[in-house]
């Protein structure tokens, strides 16, 4: 039978790093298989769920490229289904009533070594009612031996674990229940998921064996735990340490598939020297029964490099048309959040970037970093960078000769970056100065910052007319 994997998120927060590793992996497998892979939202919260969380999983998953063949299918909806097998696993005597509160298990346990429910409620043959919930009767010894296709067998002793919770006193399943019930019955073979639910997994098979007693048997699963992600300091991401939403990325200007390639790695090799490896190459290669169990690193530097890489390979179209949500965002797809040019709209010139856009594929590593890198070219002011300003063309006296000299030259040379640069090397020369020296104070008069794109190609883009301007500009500003 082909596989079929599932991708089980919850909506209750940004889209996760790990959540879109995990949904990769899922993705890889069912296409490497041939496989099924089904989107199956865990809405069962609808505390902690929000409709915006769910559209920022749809639509981050479909800005990587990781379609599902089935879904999203919602679990709220097969609610129906999960009360009437829990009816049927309390009938069964697998399930019991439980009405301690939250308060009098912590009044009870406090001072227990192993946290949990002490089992209060266990023989007591408690009444089930609206107030009571119903918990899973874990057998008080034995083992559960959880087969991982990553981690190995992995046993949990039964005396540590707690009988948990199936469904909540006001009557709604809980996970526990949920999740095995739906894997049955949407014929989940794979279950690929985050390190951080392997001890919710003993629960689930336990509640597998059971759920077979109550209704048609299911084969199991196999289970298969990717590593967790770690940062610098090899501790767990956290959400509110470390970048960890992949809209942000999307935002910043990284690409989809620098962003899989990127992601492909947090877990496994592929097997040549490069890590550079398209879509095509990873699924190919993909096994996951050769994923490592060692903690991840997400490491957003070599991200970032990968991205850069990524970018250079881009034709010069595509890079324009990346470019687009960054520099013109009227007229593109979709906009970056919290990103607008610093220029007004209607000073774009897409012929003037299209130009100029070459030289900043080769300089960026993520398309964010574009419109500070020609903002220069739109604004009818540089920009300044105070310290720059004052530093180069303020308190070096060697600066009004070169913007002096730099008018009279350009005002008559050829205008294209060969001439310019020949006249700035010749005019540096004529006044003592290297080539280095004299361009500085023309570079940030001009373009107002120390850094930047070729200052040659950057003065002939913005044309002869304007560079005089600015140049002079320039000289006014460092007189006031
Ligand atoms: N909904 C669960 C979560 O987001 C994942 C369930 C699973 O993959 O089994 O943590």
């Amino acid at each position: 039978m082909a596989p079929r994997v599932r991708f089980a998120p919850s909506p209750t927060g940004y889209f996760h790093v790990g959540s879109a590793r995990t949904s990769l992996f899922n993705w890889l497998f069912a296409r490497q298989t041939g496989g099924t892979f089904v989107l199956r939202i865990e809405d069962t919260d609808a505390e902690r769920g929000r409709p915006e969380w769910l559209d920022g999983i749809i639509s981050a998953m479909a800005w990587l490229g990781l379609d599902p063949d089935e879904g999203p299918f919602h679990q709220s909806e097969a609610e129906p289904r999960h009360r009437a097998i829990a009816d049927a696993l309390y009938g069964a005597g697998y399930l019991y009533a439980c009405e301690c509160t939250r308060e009098e298990i912590d009044a009870r346990t406090h001072e227990n070594a192993t946290p949990g429910y002490d089992g209060f409620c266990r023989d007591r043959a408690v009444t089930r009612t609206t107030q009571t919930a119903l918990r899973f009767k874990v057998p008080a010894s034995g083992e559960t031996v959880v087969d991982d296709v990553i981690r190995g067998q992995v046993v949990f002793p039964h005396d540590s674990m707690d009988d948990f919770v199936a469904v909540k006193s006001t009557g709604h399943p809980l996970f526990a229940l949920a999740n095995a019930i739906d894997d049955r019955d949407m014929g989940i073979t794979h279950v690929i998921r985050g390190e951080d639910l392997l001890p919710t997994t003993p629960k689930q098979l336990l509640m597998w064996a059971a759920l077979d007693e109550v209704d048609a048997p299911v084969e199991l699963p196999l289970f298969a735990h990717l590593p967790m992600l770690v940062n610098e300091q090899r501790k767990k991401l956290s959400k509110r340490r470390d970048p960890v939403a992949v809209e942000s990325y999307r935002d910043q200007g990284f690409l989809p598939d620098a962003f899989v390639n990127y992601l492909s790695l947090l877990g496994w090799s592929p097997n040549g020297d490069s890590e550079i490896v398209d879509r095509a190459t990873i699924v190919d290669q993909f096994r996951l029964d050769e994923v490592h169990h060692a903690p991840a690193f997400f490491d957003v530097a070599k991200l970032t490099h990968l991205n850069g890489e990524y970018i250079r390979k881009l034709s010069s179209s595509e890079f324009l048309e990346c470019a687009r949500p960054w520099v013109d965002p009227a007229k593109a797809q979709w906009t970056p959040e919290g990103t607008e040019p610093p220029w007004p709209a209607e000073h774009f010139d897409e012929a003037v970037f299209a130009e100029m856009a070459p030289l900043i594929q080769e300089r960026v590593a993520v398309l964010g970093e574009i419109p500070a890198m020609v903002d220069f070219l739109f604004l009818p002011e540089p920009p300044f960078d105070e310290a720059a300003f004052t530093k180069v063309i303020a308190n070096d006296e060697r600066a009004e000769g070169i913007l002096l000299k730099a008018i009279e030259v350009y005002g008559s040379c050829e205008f294209d970056a060969e001439a310019l640069h020949v006249a700035t090397a010749a005019l540096g020369e004529a006044l003592g100065h290297k080539l280095r020296i004299a361009q500085a104070p023309i570079r940030v008069a001009v373009t107002g910052k120390s850094v930047g794109p070729p200052l040659f190609e950057s003065l002939a883009v913005l044309g002869r007319d304007e560079v005089l301007r600015r140049l002079e500009g320039a000289l006014r500003r460092a007189e006031r």
